[in-house]
């Protein structure tokens, strides 16, 4: 069997930026690597953190959602006392005997290494991989202190990646200024606006039980993806003249009912007669946005009709060409009956609709992008970028 090839990137990632990000995938991608864990450090011994440890831990899961061989782990986040990286390479050389071992750094942490705690010793315990950083140039400092460094026994490569201009403490520095900026991965982004993390103002009310709940019930990738639809839906909601803030809070709730079990999901929505479908009761798909509306307004505490109603009619607010059978609410079927399907279905609280986006017979706005609905659905497309994609969803998902 060939030797596993463990690498981790440590840092305070005060906030995890794009920065780390390219610095994690270009090593990867190098191929000295088949797994790289992000690790942030509990109480760094020459540094103060801004972010609760459990925030920066969230925002980097969110992060590395973006490639499975990124994995994020607590073991620095849960050790007591000053975090040390001799004592982690020996953690982690006790987990993964057979491994060769790897740690990831900036060009400008090598300058560092010397005052690190028993620098000496954490020389023979992994090779270093450095990542340019600024403008990627070498002076004759750092160039000195490499050859010092290899004189002692020191392993060190050099990984090909364009540098990128950004630190955490910038990031920190515009977010108390009210910018967010685009070097954040778009989860951290929206987590730290959500949460006005770092004096970012304006967060939003409910925000840390609502991270916390959707944070402990979902996937990892499925978590990253709530925020990133919270931040696409507020833009498109500011392109169109909607209201930004409840298209956040949909955008950020849209998935709450996801990795409810079916049988669950099938209760809820048996208790409070959301549906009697058997098409709808039979799809996870379709039964969770429909159950999440109503998780939303029990567990998440929303009350607002407009945003419950958006997380409802998700997988057809604003595609093209609606999923056969997707149902609506009967008032809405009132308003355009010529729209409904001959299912034979008895009318329930849902009936079979077909063809175009359901608002379109609701005679008004979208509650999400505020784009009138008495347009032929390919017009709204045409206006949204999201709707242009197949097989996306209209104002939910990332590009
Ligand atoms: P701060 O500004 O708070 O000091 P930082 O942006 O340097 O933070 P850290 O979490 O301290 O981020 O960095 C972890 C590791 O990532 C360090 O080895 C650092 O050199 C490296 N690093 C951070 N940002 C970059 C970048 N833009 N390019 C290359 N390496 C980086």
């Amino acid at each position: 069997m060939e030797r596993q090839r463990i690498g981790i990137l440590g840092g305070t990632f005060d906030p995890v930026h794009n920065g780390h990000l390219r610095m994690g995938l270009s090593v990867l991608d190098s191929g000295y690597l088949d797994r790289l864990l992000v690790m942030p450090s509990g109480l760094p011994p020459h540094k103060t953190c801004s972010a609760p440890n459990e925030d920066r831990w969230k925002m980097i899961v969110s992060a590395c959602a973006c490639d499975d061989r990124l994995v994020p782990s607590r073991m620095e986040l849960d050790r007591s006392g000053s975090t040390y990286t001799f004592d982690t390479l020996t953690s982690v050389r006790h987990e993964y005997p057979k491994a060769d071992l790897f740690y990831v750094i900036g060009a400008d942490t090598l300058m560092q290494l010397r005052n690190w705690h028993r620098s000496d010793e954490v020389l023979p315990l992994c090779t270093f991989l450095i990542c340019p950083r600024e403008d990627g140039s070498r002076p004759a400092e750092y160039l000195s202190e490499l050859k010092r460094l290899s004189a002692k026994g020191g392993r060190f490569l050099d990984i090909p990646m364009k540098p990128l201009t950004v630190s955490s403490t910038a990031i920190r520095a515009a977010l108390s200024a009210g910018i967010l900026p685009d070097a954040l991965p778009v989860p951290v982004r929206e987590y730290c606006r959500c949460k006005g993390l770092y004096g970012y103002p304006g967060r939003l009310d409910r925000a840390d039980l609502w991270i916390e709940q959707l944070f402990s019930s979902l996937k990892p990738g499925r978590f990253a993806h709530s925020l990133s639809v919270a931040e696409t839906a507020r833009k498109l909601a500011e392109i169109h003249g909607a209201d930004p803030l409840r298209a956040e809070q949909a955008g950020l709730l849209h998935d709450c009912a996801k990795y409810i079990p079916m049988a669950e999901m099938r209760h809820i929505a048996a208790i409070h007669h959301l549906t009697d479908d058997p098409a709808i009761l039979e799809s996870g798909a379709l039964l969770h946005s429909i159950v999440g509306a109503q998780v939303a307004e029990d567990r998440y505490g929303m009350t607002d009709s407009a945003v419950l109603e958006a997380i409802r009619y998700q997988y057809r607010m604003c595609r093209d060409v609606p999923p056969r059978n997707v149902r609506l609410p009967g008032r809405l079927n009132r308003t355009a009956p010529q729209q409904l399907s001959a299912s034979g279905k008895s009318p329930g609280p849902f009936r079979t609709v077909a063809g175009t986006c359901p608002s379109a017979f609701a005679g008004r706005h979208c509650s999400i992008c505020g784009i009138p609905r008495k347009v032929p659905s390919s017009a709204h497309a045409g206006n949204n970028p999201m709707a242009q994609r197949p097989g996306r969803i209209g104002f939910v998902k990332m590009p």
